[in-house]
């Protein structure tokens, strides 16, 4: 349920209905946007009385909502979040560029790569230290010395990094890392993104190979439960009947989800095509959707690449598709 307030009510008066409603056994989330307060009713709303709420002077309207996700639904929060990943924002007007390799292979590997993407335009540095493959026999990532890698890579360029866990264990060794990534395999991982919701850092939620957008939305809805609400969700393909490209890129999503809520979303279409040369294009109408940035994987010899060669794009594509995307952003803000 949602119960907007009326502009200029006093904030003790909200304090006051806050503590109404919460003695009644329901959470209150409180949004204060720049136009609206609106306040988000989360758990068994049966108790309360819907007329007596809307009677209210200080309350404008009450809606009940069918919707299961509270805390990421719009309804509650009709203006965007921006996330702050170590400086770079996420969200509302703010396009981000996030590069690097598939994995960290080697100090040289991913020094190169970072001091590329950077000139190239990227904001933030990406790079798989645990490796979730589908063969056991293929390289599975340097694990804590691949996040040590990145955090000198960090240290060199500036760049905020992301990188994927794939265990609550491994938690302790991402105290350095400005983003943790959740992977594709991970999305539906509940333990895992409950201890997430209980961290403060920013996550970056991938969707599910098979998931529908009410799933994606209910996994971010678990670590925002938790407290955390720094989410960015991630589109990068999903499972189809298709079998040229390695996923299909729903950028449908791109426009629903900003429908639904106000977390922030980017577009993956490195693991969405597969393919190096389809990246360029998927990229830009990612960007010409909506997207609210892009995650390109970036190598600087992808043809030995340990992981992922085939999607990854050279420096320079990199930086051809990032000259591009500029482009297509200013022509959609007109
Ligand atoms: C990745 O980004 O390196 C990755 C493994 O992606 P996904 O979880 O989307 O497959
Ligand atoms: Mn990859």
């Amino acid at each position: 349920m949602i119960a907007v307030v009326k502009m200029g009510t006093p904030k003790k008066q909200i304090d006051n209905l806050i503590s109404w409603i919460s003695s009644q056994g329901v959470m209150v989330h409180l949004s204060e946007g720049e136009y609206q307060t609106v306040l988000g009713l989360i758990g068994d709303t049966s108790k309360i009385d819907v007329d007596l709420l809307e009677g209210l002077e200080i309350i404008d309207s009450v809606k009940r909502i069918s919707e299961p996700f509270k805390s990421a639904n719009r309804k509650f929060h009709p203006d965007d979040t921006v996330v702050d990943v170590g400086g770079v924002k996420i969200g509302g007007g703010n396009f981000a560029l996030i590069a690097g390799p598939c994995s960290v292979e080697t100090e040289a590997q991913i020094i190169e790569v970072s001091r590329r993407v950077k000139e190239a335009g990227a904001s933030l540095l990406r790079g798989g230290a645990f490796k979730p493959r589908t063969s056991p026999y293929d390289f599975q990532g340097l694990k804590a010395e691949g996040i040590e890698l990145l955090s000198e890579a960090k240290r060199e360029t500036g760049m905020p990094i992301v990188t994927e866990i794939m265990d609550v264990n491994h938690l302790p060794l991402f105290e350095n890392v400005d983003m943790i990534q959740v992977g594709a395999r991970n999305m539906q991982n509940f333990e895992l993104l409950k201890e997430l919701g209980r961290t403060k850092k920013p996550i970056l939620l991938k969707r599910g190979l098979a998931n529908t957008l009410k799933e994606f939305l209910m996994s971010a809805e678990y670590i925002m439960a938790g407290g955390n609400e720094q989410v960015v969700l991630c589109e990068r393909g999903i499972r189809t009947f298709e079998t040229y490209t390695r996923n299909t890129l729903d950028l449908s999503a791109v426009p629903m989800l900003h429908e639904l809520t106000h977390l922030p979303v980017v577009v993956d279409p490195s693991h969405a095509c597969g393919i190096a040369r389809m990246v360029k294009p998927l990229a830009l109408a990612a960007a010409a959707v909506g997207a609210d940035g892009l995650m390109i994987e970036v190598h600087n010899d992808p043809m030995h690449a340990l992981c992922d060669g085939a999607q990854s794009l050279t420096p320079e594509q990199f930086a051809d598709v990032s000259a591009r995307v500029k482009g297509v952003l200013a022509a959609v803000h007109q």
